[in-house]
This record gives C-alpha cells, sequence and structure tokens, in this order.
C-alpha cells in the first residue's frame, strides 16, 4: 500500500511505530544480565503489528532469536530474516519435519513422538539438528508430561543425533506477581533442567521477565512487551507505546429531535446532538461488546482529551460515536480519532471489551492497513497530511 492509497481509503489504520518497537527490545535488555538473551515473539504477525516489519527492526537492533508458533509462519520469517535463529512453538507436527529442515527452523519438542521424528530427520540429513525441549510446568498445554519427560531423563539416547540447544516451559500467572504458580513453576523447572542434559534454559514471557533475575535463566521469550502490552499490569506500564487504531470520520449529522442510533435501535439521542460514524466494525477486529461502551478521542487538536462515547451498537464496517462536545470545528469529515493508543491504551480499550490487550491487538483485521513510521526517526503521521509507509 502507498501512502497515496493510504490517504484516498476510508483512513482506519493501524499505526505501528516502529521506534517504539525498537526502544521497548532495549528496554527488556536493559533488565537482564549481560548473559541473558532476549528473545523475541514473532507470532501471528507479530501480534498483528507485521512481522516483515516489525522483526527486521528487532534483528537490527542486535534480537538473534525468534518465536513463531506455526511452520508456515517460521517459513514466511525466515524469507525476510535468513540468517537469525528461528524457533516454532508448536513444534514439528508430523510431515512438518522436511520443512524445518529445509529451511533451517528449529522445532520446539512438545512430546517424544516428535523428538522421535525430528531424530529421524536428523538421521535422514546425516547431521546433528539444533531442537529446543518443552516441558510442561503448570499449562497442560503443549510440552512434555511429567512421564514423559522422565523417560527422556533415564534414556537420554533419545536425543542421540540431536542438538538440545534449549530447555524451555511457560508460565501460567506471571502477570499475577504474587502468584505462588510463579515459584511453583521455577522451582520444577529448575529441578528437572537438573535432570537433563545441559542445555541453555527459558522461562520467561514478557510478564515473567518482570519477576525479576530468578525467572531470567539465559533467554527470555518476549513478545507483549515489545508491541506495548503492559507486562506488569498490577502497576503502571513501564513500556513504549507501539500500535494506535485510528479512524476517520466519513459521516457527521446533527440530531435535534429524539432518534435511535444504530442496530436494535439501543441508544436513544434525546437533546441536541451530534453523531460521527467512522468506518471500523467488528469484521476489523473492533469488539462488537464495546458499542454503548467505550469511547474514543480527538488524534489531534486543542479537545483530545474529551472522551467521543461509542454510541449503538457495533456494526459490521461501522461505529458511531457522540461527538456533541467538541465545538463543531474539531469534528468535521476527515477527523482522526484513537480508538486506541494515546489517551486510553490498547489494555484499557481491552478491558472495556472484557478481554486482554493481546487479544484486541492480535484481531485488527487485515482491511485495516498498518501503517509504519519510526519515533526515532520522524513524528508520527498527522490529521492531514500523507502517511509514511
Ligand atoms: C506467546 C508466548 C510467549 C510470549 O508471551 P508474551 O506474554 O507475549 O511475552 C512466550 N512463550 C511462549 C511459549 C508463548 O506461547
Amino acid at each position: 500500500m502507498t501512502a497515496t492509497d493510504e490517504t484516498k481509503g476510508t483512513g482506519t489504520r493501524l499505526v505501528v511505530d516502529l521506534g517504539g518497537v525498537r526502544r521497548n527490545y532495549r528496554n527488556l535488555v536493559e533488565r537482564v544480565a549481560d548473559t541473558v538473551t532476549v528473545a523475541a515473539v514473532v507470532k501471528a504477525d507479530a501480534y498483528g503489528l507485521g512481522a516483515h516489519r516489525v522483526a527486521p527492526v528487532l534483528a537490527a537492533e542486535g534480537c538473534t532469536d525468534f518465536f513463531v508458533a506455526t511452520i508456515e509462519e517460521a517459513v514466511a520469517l525466515r524469507a525476510v530474516l535468513p540468517e537469525v535463529r528461528i524457533y516454532a512453538l508448536n513444534g514439528n507436527i508430523p510431515g512438518s519435519e522436511p520443512d524445518f529442515a529445509a529451511h533451517g527452523l528449529v522445532p520446539v519438542l512438545n512430546d517424544l513422538g516428535a523428538v522421535e521424528r525430528w531424530q529421524a530427520q536428523a538421521r535422514l540429513a546425516e547431521t546433528p539438528l539444533r531442537a529446543v525441549i518443552h516441558i510442561d510446568t503448570g499449562m497442560s498445554r503443549l510440552g512434555m508430561a511429567a512421564s514423559e519427560r522422565e523417560r527422556l531423563e533415564v534414556e537420554p539416547q533419545r536425543l542421540d543425533g540431536l542438538t538440545p540447544s534449549l530447555l524451555i516451559s511457560h508460565l501460567a500467572c506471571g502477570e499475577e506477581r504474587a502468584h505462588p504458580m510463579n515459584e511453583a513453576q521455577r522451582t520444577r523447572f529448575v529441578e528437572c533442567a537438573r535432570r537433563l542434559p545441559p542445555m541453555a534454559a527459558s522461562l520467561a514471557n514478557s510478564p515473567g521477565l518482570f519477576l525479576g533475575a530468578p525467572y531470567h535463566f539465559d533467554m527470555v521469550r518476549a513478545g507483549a512487551a515489545l508491541y506495548g502490552i503492559n507486562p506488569t499490569p498490577y502497576a503502571p506500564n513501564p513500556m513504549t507505546e507501539v500500535a494506535r487504531l485510528q479512524g476517520k470520520i466519513v459521516a457527521l449529522r446533527d440530531v435535534d429531535s429524539p432518534m435511535t442510533v444504530g442496530y436494535g435501535a439501543t441508544h436513544r439521542v434525546t437533546h441536541k446532538g451530534r453523531i460521527a460514524t467512522i468506518p471500523i466494525g467488528y469484521a476489523d477486529g473492533y469488539p462488537r461488546a464495546l458499542g454503548n461502551l467505550s469511547s474514543g478521542v480527538l488524534a489531534d487538536g486543542s479537545k483530545s482529551d474529551i472522551p467521543l462515547p461509542v454510541v449503538g451498537r457495533v456494526s459490521m464496517d461501522l461505529i458511531t460515536l457522540d461527538v456533541s462536545a467538541l465545538p463543531p470545528d474539531e469534528a468535521t469529515i476527515g477527523t482522526y480519532v484513537d480508538l486506541f493508543g494515546g489517551r486510553r491504551t490498547v489494555d484499557d480499550v481491552a478491558a472495556e471489551a472484557g478481554t486482554i490487550g493481546y487479544e484486541l491487538l492480535v484481531r485488527i483485521g487485515k482491511r485495516v492497513p498498518r501503517v509504519y513510521h519510526d519515533s526515532e526517526v520522524e513524528p508520527a503521521p498527522s490529521k492531514s497530511g500523507a502517511d509514511p509507509v
């Protein structure tokens, strides 16, 4: 998409600050010891922000290890970054092993069957293949269950032909600082690591990193924090904002007699008021749950602290905001409104929708162009000017 296309279009956009990503990466690196690697989790297209743009910025900042979920994501990332280590968390589903090998990708081995299949691939290749071993310490999702892990402990030859470079597990409650699961999982992880062949270890996601050095081991795996989601919900957000969802007013109407707004006539304008229509809806990942609940704010202008309530239900392609509180010249056709980011964070708006920043961000749909800028080089795209891409 060119800048011209973007300005001609409906205007709805997810503005992504690559400078913010860079700053967040440095922030995390500064919080861990020199011996600890900060790996980047760029699954689900870097949480919806565009892995092809985000990952190279991280690599340029010194990040050498990248996690995705699927083999498809791993292959796509390899095309962008030929040199880095790429791990697929969902592992080697049967039949995917040749693709892992062909693209130099590392599967996260989640069970003994996966170990055997990767070993068979190594035999075919006649060369040791790098592997990540995942043990479950409390998620009961992926990762070796206790019975499988114990088999591996007593039969380490099961790893013959492989280079197990990393042992991982995943925290269930990292964003609850005082939750006893954190220490319980950490203790279990340490005990398991002792009984397995020596390799680097990694337990923490973004919230885990903020639990302190005992959770860092040799590598932390950060996703959310890089994208500006608060990894410490119990405290102010230590990260820089990265993503801002904006829509442009495409219709305005003055309502001077009692009038209903939207499907189900769930909102009624009773006084003289002004309704603005923005072309974003639940098809774009703007949650339907936010109807009559959330609010936007002017993206620019002197009144950008005045809440503009979402009135009526969220439609598939449109929302309606009550802009009555603004002077008429502050809200005109083409005026940009922030729907999250800026005054109200992605975490705030997600909470209104009964979800978390992760889900709100990752569900912003394909129809919404990602507009990239770099706050370390230039300011954010303005209200009216052409957008840098
Ligand atoms: C998604 C994921 C991460 C990253 O989690 P954040 O909370 O986004 O930092 C780390 N490890 C595993 C296993 C994951 O699935």
